[in-house]
């Protein structure tokens, strides 16, 4: 660990002139100062001189008095040993007494010492105009220009543990430790966050005491998760069903801060339960990637594009393909053209992963391979966003990607009216005026649904996906239709993207959500990849359920009062009108 408890001397950045010649030396000079080492070796270095030093003296004058000779008459390595012990009584005294006394008699004044100093790394008005100031997350990283610690508010009791600790979090805002090398630097991911936090605080002079520290596994993100942690929010977990799908009852877990969502969907999960249960179809299964590839010309490129799509290459392709992973398997490649620009798409089945690195791999070994046919081929990137990740776009809403859901109930008549309210006639009517002929006067892009994203969001940070790519995931028609006394609703949704290994399942809220539904992990049959397809089953049923019930409060005329009831605590409403309120 590079990591001294004391300061080195710091000087302004030296790319400005007038900034370097106003060096400044931030910090007294103390004992530790010594040996330019890190304090641990020079405390080692010190220790053993002492005892080394304590331990031949001692040996020498034994001899002397065993001898009679007298204690005065010193040779030349008793005066060296002399010399190494009064230096190391001088430091030890100087590291260890000096600091005691300090901490115990000075610790205020030494205290606003540090700000006294660090006032002098203030950048004045001028240095400002020269040097633009990064924002803070920047600005953890930067390692010539010193920030100026500011006093936190509101004011908070500090996570730090250590004196040492405290020096690094000085050496983070100065920038001679870079924020981000704090896990490596230290070996332990929680005292990085800790430190990492306080830096971030006296940065920016903002408290973060509402945002915990404790009580997270700091080394379960570390390369994988998420970089520069300095705390976790928290987001409440509901719980909406059971929600009863292909004959089995599942409790949904719903991570979100809309009020109502979770009470509603619920609702919808009854009206189902009833109404003997909603039936999911699995139509497709396959991750996509596509690179851009640009050649020479643009026969060129068609004469990759012919080559990629001819099924007699196929074989050959998908065992190239297939190496990335076990659970890789390529489906298909179709190309689009642009010019000289090729856009092949390539989608692959991943197991029980999302698959998004799955396929980029195989993507990856295929261009290797096709170099070799086509040399004057130039890979500009490996997604070209013809794929098409976390963005809305026709091409997943026609061909689909992840798990292509379709989820249906019959509801019926008696429990539209009694559960839910409302009538038949009248879901049919606004799902036609509202989902389709609305969303397609909007000119939406396979939003054709009252509110498919809320669900698919909510069950997706319960269960460790990646929310972002709720874009696609939430992709969904509803249709409602009349059968008889009865009404029936579907939701097809060719886009959800879910995993139950990888990225954020295997944290531990996460995973014991994605248990509730009996799909952790890695499937257990032979059959790889059915917990991730169950997974994206529950999300479709439940979001059949959220539909269910939201029309039916929209139909109703409903959904104003009950935002108003369910989502205006009165811990919203500020200290006057509450007092109006009395
Ligand atoms: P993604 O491809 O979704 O981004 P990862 O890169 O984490 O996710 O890939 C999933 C990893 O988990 C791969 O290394 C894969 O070999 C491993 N793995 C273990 N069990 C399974 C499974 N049942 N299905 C898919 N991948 C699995």
């Amino acid at each position: 660990m590079d990591v001294r408890r004391r300061r080195s001397p710091a000087k302004l950045p030296s790319q400005n002139n007038d900034v370097a010649s106003s060096n400044v030396e931030v910090t007294s000079r103390k004992a530790s100062d010594a040996l330019p080492l890190p304090l641990y070796l020079t405390n080692t270095v010190f220790l053993a001189l002492f005892f080394a030093t304590v331990y031949f003296l001692l040996s020498r004058w034994r001899e002397k008095i065993r001898n009679s000779t007298p204690l005065h008459v010193v040779d030349l390595s008793e005066i060296s040993a002399l010399f190494g012990f009064v230096a190391s009584c001088i430091y030890l005294l100087g590291f260890f007494g000096v600091d005691f006394v300090q901490s115990v008699f000075f610790r205020s004044s030494s205290e606003d010492d540090v700000y006294e100093i660090d006032d002098h790394l203030v950048l004045n008005e001028d240095l400002r105009k020269k040097i633009p100031i990064p924002p803070c997350g920047q600005s953890l990283d930067c390692s010539s220009l010193p920030m100026k610690p500011n006093s936190i508010d509101p004011p908070r009791e500090s996570d730090l543990s250590s004196e040492e600790d405290e020096e690094i979090v000085k050496s983070v805002i100065e920038g001679t430790i870079p924020s981000y090398s704090l896990e490596t630097k230290l070996g332990d991911c929680k005292r990085a966050a800790a430190i990492r936090r306080e830096a971030v605080q006296r940065i920016t002079g903002k408290s973060l005491a509402g945002l915990p520290l404790e009580g997270f596994d700091y080394n379960s993100i570390l390369g994988q998760c998420c970089e520069m942690p300095v705390g976790y929010v928290q987001i409440p977990v509901g719980i909406a069903g059971p929600l009863l799908l292909d004959g089995v009852e599942y409790s949904v877990p719903m991570a979100t801060t809309e009020g109502c969502l979770v009470a509603s969907t619920n609702r919808g999960c009854k009206a189902i339960h009833m109404s003997g249960g909603a039936f999911s179809v699995l139509v497709n299964d396959a991750m996509s990637r596509a690179p851009v590839v640009r050649f020479p010309s643009a026969r060129r490129a068609a004469l990759a594009m012919f080559y990629l799509q001819d099924p007699a290459n196929f074989e050959r392709l998908s065992l190239i393909f297939n190496k990335s992973s076990r659970f890789a398997r390529l489906q298909s490649i179709t190309c689009r053209i642009a010019g000289k620009n090729l856009y092949p798409r390539f989608s692959c089945s991943t197991g029980d992963a999302m698959g998004m690195n799955m396929v980029s791999k195989g993507v990856q070994n295929v261009l290797d391979f096709i170099k070799t046919e086509f040399s004057d081929m130039d890979v500009i990137g490996i997604s070209g966003n013809c794929c098409s990740d976390k963005k809305a776009a026709a091409i997943n809403w026609i061909e689909g990607r992840g798990k292509h859901v379709v989820c249906e109930a019959t509801i019926k008549g008696e429990i539209v009216k009694n559960v839910l309210k409302t009538s038949v006639e009248a879901l049919v009517e606004l799902n036609v005026l509202k989902n389709l002929t609305g969303s397609a006067m909007a000119g939406s892009l396979g939003g054709f649904n009252a509110h498919a994203s809320n669900i698919v969001s909510a069950v997706f940070i319960a269960t460790g996906q990646d929310p972002a790519q709720n874009v696609e995931s939430s992709h969904c028609i509803t249709m409602i239709v009349a059968e008889g006394d009865d009404l029936h609703i579907s939701v097809s949704m060719p886009c959800i993207e879910v995993g139950t290994v990888g990225g954020g399942t295997q944290l531990a809220s996460q995973s014991a959500c994605l248990n509730l539904l009996g799909v952790k992990g890695s499937s257990n049959t032979e059959e790889a990849g059915s917990n991730a397809r169950q997974l994206a089953r529950v999300v479709a049923g439940t979001v059949l359920a959220g539909e269910l019930s939201l029309m039916s409060a929209i139909a109703a005329g409903q959904l104003v009062k009950s935002h108003m009831k369910y989502n205006r605590s009165s811990r919203d409403i500020g200290p006057s009108s509450q007092v109006n309120n009395r």
